[in-house]
């Protein structure tokens, strides 16, 4: 047939496919549900939404619009530089460190090329990778967690690129400074890490490689970042990436001229200055990670000890946990499409969501 369709990359019907949190909306229409009693614990967002700061700061950056925005995002770029002690040089934004990711593939990933990722992945990893034809290699999780040995005995003269979260998605754990940089110093010079650390402002003890980057000792390590978990901008689309110079400018001609729009931009350069919020948030996380792990300890539900924003915990059959939730309004997330039919995760939210969530729970599950 002659039709367009025809026409599509073969690698288009084997590409996988990234699956949402479902928005409030739509499960409120599908439930019939007042969207304002629904809470959303499925996407890893901040529960106090926001800083009031970066709101006003929007506000204002609306009344510009017609204007494009600032295409080297001169004045983000410069804060945040100094707020992270590396040059502007050091960075590169995003459209969401998503957008990092996908500038990763452009610059390195085409057919022929291996990228070496561990099970239990964030699932943008694969998906990148398939879109630039490059082949997935995936290293075993030991105890759910990435397993570094194992990922260094996979890297082979093809291995283009290495991805670890750190903390990872979806299931809150973290590798250890040793094996951080047990890695860093196994990988070939000629092999690029990302080291994602869109929950790093999460933990307690962070590594710090931002040291390793201005060193020059790291020309293959690129950290990435992100506005949308500590800082409550999720919905605003804005992640960067930090390393060396000569790797940002080459990932600099990737980046469409204005794929950071001017409302972000000010949001950003706003939430920046509010440094009560972010200690609140992580107050509030640290409180609720320990109140879903101690009630699951109680209720005898497995989870996986979290260092992120939210907990993985096997509630047995996962998808119907979710539906029956989810009919509750409250909106979860169901690990089906990462292979852990029989968990969920949640997302941290408020004192009283967690406790509404936690009720729901026993309920559905019939316990405690
Ligand atoms: N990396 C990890 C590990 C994530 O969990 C997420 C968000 N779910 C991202 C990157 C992307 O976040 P964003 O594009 O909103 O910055």
């Amino acid at each position: 047939m002659n039709d367009v369709l025809n026409r599509l990359s073969p690698s288009l019907a084997s590409l996988p496919v990234y699956v949402p949190g479902r928005p409030i909306e739509e499960v409120a229409r599908e439930h019939g549900l007042d969207p304002g009693g629904i809470i959303k614990l499925a996407s890893n967002e901040n529960p106090f939404g926001p800083s009031p700061r970066a709101v006003a700061a929007m506000e204002q950056a609306v009344r510009q619009l017609h204007l494009y925005p600032d295409g080297s995002a001169t004045a983000i770029k410069r804060r945040l530089a100094e707020t992270l002690g590396v040059a502007p040089a050091n960075l590169i934004l995003g459209n969401g460190s998503n957008e990092i990711l996908e500038f990763v593939g452009h610059a390195v990933m085409r057919p022929g090329v291996e990228v070496v990722v561990p099970e239990l992945c964030f699932a943008v990893y694969p998906i990148v990778t398939a879109l630039f034809g490059a082949e997935m290699v995936t290293v075993p999780a030991r105890d759910f967690a990435a397993d570094i040995p194992a990922m260094l005995a996979a890297i082979t003269p093809r291995t283009g690129v290495v991805f670890l979260a750190n903390p990872n998605n979806p299931t809150g754990t973290r590798t250890s400074a040793d094996d951080v940089r047990r890695l860093l110093d196994g990988v070939p010079p000629d092999v690029l890490v990302v080291m994602d650390e869109a929950y790093i402002e999460f933990l307690d003890e962070p590594v710090d490689l931002i040291p390793e980057v201005l060193s020059g000792a790291r020309p293959n390590l690129i950290l990435c970042r992100t506005f949308s978990k500590i800082y409550g901008l999720a919905g605003l689309r804005l992640g960067y990436g930090i390393a060396s110079p000569a790797l940002i400018a080459a990932m600099e001609k990737v980046r469409q001229p204005f794929n950071v729009n001017s409302i972000a931009q000010a949001g950003a350069l706003a939430a920046l200055d509010d440094d009560e919020h972010v200690a609140r948030t992580r107050g509030n996380n640290r409180a609720g990670v320990a109140y879903f792990e101690q009630a699951f300890a109680a209720l005898g539900l497995p989870f996986i000890p979290s260092h992120a924003n939210f907990v993985l915990v096997r509630t047995g059959n996962g998808s119907r946990v979710f539906g029956e939730l989810q009919k509750r309004g409250i909106i979860t997330r169901p690990m089906g499409s990462y292979g852990l039919p029989d968990w969920l995760r949640i997302s941290v939210g408020t004192p009283a969501e967690n406790a509404r969530c936690l009720t729901a729970l026993r309920e559905v599950l019939g316990v405690g």
